[in-house]
This record gives structure tokens, sequence and C-alpha cells, in this order.
């Protein structure tokens, strides 16, 4: 069989690709999936509880980007959620990201954001450029907070010391001197309003002709198959056959568990509100448990259910069976990566797309947008037009 563009991986790089390619180019494009579902790890469903969730661990969608976001406005409704969480540690809920009510929380009465920022002032060490992600927190909020909110989460999520990791890990999440309690900064914070896998089934029926195969890992198609260009969005060390050693990564176990209405009767006391389990749709656990957060997305989906799930989230190591969920942010796999990325360089007819083949701890409205550029060099290239 003959296409134009053989796809690997039918997640946001793979399918932004695909409706692009077929609808604004023609191309005659197979996506090649070895998952059961399309979507990649932004893929949600209905639980036997009847309840949306988030397949694998949370995926708060958010972009300061105008562009992605009106890509995506084609496919689907959006519903606002001001993403909030907590963190739980020292037998307490605790206001997190840091912010003037977590200060307030630690003195246990009313503060000003003068008042917290004196604190901050005579606790931050002096690092004029933060090389790491401890040294990233500890320049912004010192270490006691570093060691109640950041050390021993971190440490479970990665295996390794704050300080092997880039600044840009603890770095994501942003400390305020305000009220301001949203885990994220970005302009535009909303889910799906159908949720991500109808918004995935649209973004398919737009895209004309594009044959999806799921259940396969596309090596064994391509004795089957002819192509002009391939896209690629596995992980590229495999790709590779990790010629070069293999790229580590940090994979995840998800622990699920649903509540019947009457089963949360008794939780109200601790959720707040009928119907959910905890008083938040994420809780962090840096501390004294195995697992590093509890979520229950039904916070954020805005579902109307009796029923709620919870899933704890234990980091594990990537290994044979294993998913790799997060490439490591840290200098001796960034240098491996290049040299993956050098070959790949070399390579006329195939491209490397999105958060596994270019090995980036990327968002997904970033990954959408390295698609949309992919497309465009792609038209570019073909058309000569922009
Ligand atoms: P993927 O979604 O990984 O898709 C790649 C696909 O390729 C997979 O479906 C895989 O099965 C398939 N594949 C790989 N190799 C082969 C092969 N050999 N043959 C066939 N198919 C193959 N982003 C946010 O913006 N907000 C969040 O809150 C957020 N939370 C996250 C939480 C977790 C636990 C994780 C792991 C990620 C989170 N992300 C979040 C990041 C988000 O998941 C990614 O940015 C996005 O899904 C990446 O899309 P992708 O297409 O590059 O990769
Ligand atoms: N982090 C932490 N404590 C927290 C939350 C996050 O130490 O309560 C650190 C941890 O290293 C984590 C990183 O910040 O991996 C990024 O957190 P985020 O919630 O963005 O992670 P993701 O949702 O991508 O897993």
């Amino acid at each position: 069989m003959n296409y134009d563009v053989l796809i690997v991986g039918a997640g946001f790089s793979g399918l932004v690709l695909a409706e692009r390619l077929s609808s604004q180019l023609g191309k005659r494009c197979l996506v090649v999936e070895q998952r059961d579902h399309i979507g990649g790890n932004a893929w949600d469903e209905y639980d036997d509880a009847g309840v949306l969730i988030h397949t694998y661990g949370p995926h708060y969608f958010r972009t300061n980007s105008p562009r992605i976001r009106e890509y995506l406005s084609q496919f689907t409704g959006w519903h606002p959620v001001d993403y909030r969480i907590l963190s739980h540690t020292e037998g307490r809920y605790w206001s997190f990201p840091i912010n003037l009510q977590t200060f307030e929380q630690m003195l246990g009465r009313p503060s000003t954001t003068e008042e917290w920022e004196k604190y901050l002032a005579a606790h931050r060490i002096a690092i004029s450029a933060p090389a790491n992600s401890e040294e990233v927190i500890i320049s912004q909020v010192g270490w006691e907070l570093y060691n109640r909110f950041f050390k021993g989460y971190t440490q479970k999520q990665w295996a390794c010391h704050p300080k092997e990791l880039d600044a840009s890990v603890c770095g994501r999440i942003p400390i305020r001197t305000n009220r301001d309690d949203r885990y994220l900064s970005d302009s535009f914070q909303a889910l799906p309003s159908g949720g991500y896998h109808r918004m995935f089934r649209k973004i398919l029926a737009a895209s004309p002709g594009v044959q999806v195969l799921l259940r396969t890992n596309y090596r064994e198609v391509l004795p089957h198959v002819s192509w002009k260009q391939m896209i690629y969005t596995g992980p590229i060390d495999e790709y590779f056959d990790c010629k070069l050693g293999a790229l580590p990564y940090r994979s995840l176990r998800f622990e699920r568990e649903s509540f019947s209405a009457e089963q949360l009767e008794s939780r109200i006391p601790i959720s707040g509100k009928r119907g959910f389990w905890q008083p938040a749709m994420q809780v962090n656990y840096p501390n004294e448990n195995d697992f590093t957060r509890i979520v229950e997305v039904k916070h954020a989906t805005g579902q109307s259910c009796d029923n709620t799930t919870i899933v704890r989230e234990y980091p594990q190591a990537f290994g044979p069976g294993k998913e790799a969920y997060y490439p490591i942010p840290a200098p001796a796999p960034r240098q491996l990566y290049a040299q993956y990325a050098e070959m790949a360089a070399t390579l006329q007819n195939v491209s490397f797309v999105g958060r596994l083949a270019t090995y980036q701890y990327y968002n997904m409205d970033q990954v959408v947008g390295m698609a949309l550029a992919e497309f465009d060099r792609i038209k570019k290239r073909e058309t000569g037009n922009q």
C-alpha cells in the first residue's frame, strides 16, 4: 500500500500532523499506533464507575498561544478551569503552589505580602543563575519550604536528587507573593468540554482519507507499505535501536479507586462537598507516602456524576513493559539525546516530532505548536508558500 506519509504514534503530535497534512495538502497518511486507542498520553475515558478520568495522569490544558488555542478550537469547545491543587504533609493540607496563603498557614494567622516578602528576603539563598532544581527553589524561598514541598517529591518522582535535575523541572512551579493559588499561570486554562477523546475523534474526522492502525508497532507494517515521508513521534532512541545507549525515562504506576455516592457521604468533612473524595482535583504528597499525588479529576472536568474516582500516582523505574512517561531533564541524558538528534538530522525523509521523539519535557500545547511548525515547514518546502 502506498502512502505519502507514515505517521508513527497517534498522540497530539501525530494526529495534528495527520489532520494538517491531509486536509491542507491532500496527503495520504497512515497513522500507526501501538496502543488500542488514539490520543497518546492525553487520552481520557469513562471508567467502570461512569467517571471521566485521564487515563495516563492529569492533563491540564493551558496555553499562552492564540494560534494553538484557535487551532484546537476547531475541534472542541472548552470548559474553563482555574486549576487549583493542594499539598499534604505533616498531617495537614497546604495551599500550593507556595503563595501568601501558604505563609499564613505556616504562621497560623493572617499576614501581608510585605511580611511574606520580608520572610523570603531573609530566607532565600542568593544564587544569581540557579543551575539545578535545588538552587531554583532555595534561591526563591529558602531551605524550609524547599524541604517541606520540593525535596521529597522530586526525589520520589525522578529517583535522583533535585541537584541532579535541570532548574527547569522545579522551576515549572510558580512561587507567588500574592494570594493567587492557581497551579498554572498561562492566560488560557481549560479542558476540552467533551473530553480529550472527543476532540481527538473530531481531529480525525476532519482528516480526509487518513487511516489509523491501532495495536500495531510501526515496524510490523514497514515491510508492507511504501511511503515518501515518515513523521516519527515515539522515543528517539528506540528509532535507532538504542545504538548509542538507551536514553533514561521515568515511568509511573496509576492505582485507581472508585467510590459510590453512599461511600462519599462520610468524606464530606474532608472533601467539603457532596460527591467528592478529596478537597481538590489534585493533592500532592511530597513526604510521607510512596505516591506523589492523588488526582480526582472530576473536580476539573465538571462532570455531573454521583460516583467519583481517585488515582494515586506512584513513580517507578522505566524498563521492559513500562511506559516511558517522562524524559529526564538533566545534563547527561541531554548530551546523549543531542547525539541521537544529530543522527536524526541526517535523515532526509523522517521528521522527529513530540515529547518522546525530541526528548523534551513538553506540555500538550508545546507539542501542538511543534506539530504546527513542522506542518509549516513541510508546506513551505512543497509549495514555496508560508
Ligand atoms: P504521546 O502522547 O506520548 O504519543 C506518542 C504515541 O506514539 C503514543 O501513543 C505511543 O503509544 C505511540 N508510539 C510510540 N512508539 C510507537 C511505535 N514504535 N509504534 C507505534 N506507536 C508508537 N501536558 C500538559 O499540557 N498538561 C498536563 O497537565 C500534563 N500532564 C501530564 C501528566 C503525565 C503523567 C504525563 C506523562 C504527561 C503530561 N503532559 C501534560 C504532557 C503530555 O502528555 C504531552 O505533552 C503530550 O501528550 C505529548 O504528545 P506526543 O504526541 O508528543 O506524545
Ligand atoms: N514538584 C515538587 N513538589 C510538588 C510539585 C512539583 O517538588 O508538590 C516538582 C517535581 O520535581 C515535579 C516538578 O516539580 O516533577 C514539576 O511538577 P509538575 O506538577 O509540573 O509535574 P508533572 O505534572 O509534569 O508531572
